[in-house]
């Protein structure tokens, strides 16, 4: 199997090539390796190039002018090349796993010996840019042309030796649309208790790359069916089988609810921001957590009060688990609290409204709920409700300039307290009604309703 290299190098693809170009000149061996050669193999153009040599990094490092020694004691020095930065390994191999997760000591070696201990076949090819030709000692040409995800040897030991992999393996298949050897399948079903072992951040940042990669859905039932996400995310797991009225909800349960969410999540958003798009992701599954505790049945039919509630509990507690970023978790937290007020929103009143439009992250809180139109019973009255409602209304409106300040309010005798903070909140809300439009009128509503009577004299 052979690339169409280099004529079809990207900028950041010919700077590799350099690269390799200099190693080799100085009477070294130099590969691609990994993950770009499996793209460039695909036709795709890859997000980074890792170049694998003979030379030593002490070597590597005479070799270029701009050098950062990241990993000197693993063989991997940062080369920077024009506008770009290249991971430059020099060939190892590992000996032993102790604890499943780091070796425990590399030494240098073969590039056979460096892409044996590499975890799938897949990713354990070589490639010479000069003639885009793949080097191929495990396996992985054919296992890309069948679409395979296996690994390097025996699945057992590999899984073994490093439990992540099985997370690996998961979000390889999904975000390639390949599917997992039988033996390969069958080790992590075998191994997958063994999960539980891996960081919370190896395994929150493996999560989000299938979430936010092009096959969710393919990406969470491989982890249910691995037994994977029992393992990690028990409490979405349950969503299964949870059944649901059937005229709002003519997808099916939960479970096929969220998938079906996650399938719609727009992938060229995802890709341009992918921040938002991995609270978006992360809103999409947990957002129903609730859901399973919550189902009630009777003779009104099936109901979930509460769900938004323990929904809300439900996800704090998985993301304290995974140890996300506290903005992240904030935001991801709003969206699974507010997703039911949509339901409402033609019935609000003028100033709930303009706050509700006006929360943080709104086209957020706006996307989930179209997602949750649209994987449900397709119905986007709400959501175009609030599309026109944010064109018709300027910014002005929805944050209207003071009519009066804290300090006016102290001018006319109140104290500072909670009741100074109660008036501005009647305040705007009077003036996003449209029942005030002035400071006048506004002096004239705090005189009526506040003045006169006990709430003043108390603070006078
Ligand atoms: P992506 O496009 O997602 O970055 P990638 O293949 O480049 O895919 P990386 O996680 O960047 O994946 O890893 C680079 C390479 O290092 C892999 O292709 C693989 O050969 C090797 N590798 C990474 N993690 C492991 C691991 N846990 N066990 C064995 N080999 C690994
Ligand atoms: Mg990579």
């Amino acid at each position: 199997m052979t690339a169409t290299i280099p004529d079809s190098l990207t900028g950041m693809g010919q700077g590799a090539l350099h690269v390799v170009r200099t190693l080799r000149n100085a009477g070294h061996e130099a590969f691609f390796v990994g993950g770009c050669v499996r793209d460039l193999l695909l036709g795709e153009v890859p997000d980074d190039y890792d170049i694998v040599t003979s030379a030593h990094p002490d070597v590597v490092q005479t070799l270029f002018p701009r050098t950062y020694p990241v990993g000197v004691s693993f063989g991997v020095i940062l080369v920077s090349e024009g506008d770009f930065l290249y991971e430059v390994a020099t060939y190892r191999k590992e000996a032993e796993y102790t604890d499943g997760r780091h070796p425990s000591q590399v030494s240098f070696a073969t590039a056979k010996e460096d892409v044996y201990r590499r975890d799938f076949t897949v990713n354990g090819l070589l490639m010479d840019p000069e003639t885009g030709e793949a080097v191929d000692y495990v396996g992985g040409v054919a296992d890309i042309e069948r679409r395979v995800i296996r690994t390097v040897g025996n699945p057992e030991e590999r899984f073994a030796e490093d439990h992540l992999r099985m997370l690996r393996a998961v979000r390889f298949a999904a975000n390639l649309g390949f599917l997992i050897d039988v033996e390969t399948l069958g080790a992590i079903k075998q191994h997958s208790a063994d999960i539980a072992r891996v960081s919370a951040e190896r395994i929150r940042e493996e999560m989000t790359r299938i979430l936010i990669g092009p096959g969710p859905r393919q990406g969470m039932e491989l982890l249910q069916a691995t037994g994977l996400l029992s393992q990690l995310l028990p409490e979405i797991e349950a969503l299964r089988g949870v059944s649901q009225p059937p005229q709002f909800h003519p997808e099916g349960d939960v479970w096929e609810h969220t998938l079906t969410m996650l399938a719609l999540l727009p992938l060229e958003e995802r890709r341009h921001d992918t921040e938002a798009g991995g609270r978006l992701a992360w809103a999409v599954l947990l957002h129903d957590a609730g859901k399973p505790a919550t189902r009630t049945e009777s003779e009104t039919g099936v109901h979930f009060y509460g769900h938004v509630q323990k929904g809300v509990e439900i996800a704090a507690a998985i993301m304290r688990r995974l140890k996300f970023s506290k903005a992240d978790f904030d935001v991801v937290l709003a969206l699974t609290e507010n997703h039911m007020r949509f339901m409402h929103v033609q019935d609000m009143r003028s100033n709930t409204v303009k706050k509700f439009l006006r929360m943080p992250d709104f086209d957020l809180h706006l996307a989930l709920h179209r997602l949750d139109c649209l994987g449900s019973h397709g119905h986007l009255d709400n959501d175009l409700f609030c599309r026109g409602k944010l064109k018709e209304l300027t910014t002005e409106d929805l944050r209207p300039p003071r009519l009066m300040t804290g300090h006016d309010l102290l001018a006319l005798g109140f104290q500072p307290g909670p009741l100074v903070r109660e008036i501005l909140n009647a305040l705007e809300d009077a003036q996003l009604n449209g029942e005030i439009a002035t400071a006048q009128e506004a002096q004239q509503l705090v005189i009526s309703r506040f003045l006169p009577g006990s709430a003043v004299n108390g603070h006078e």
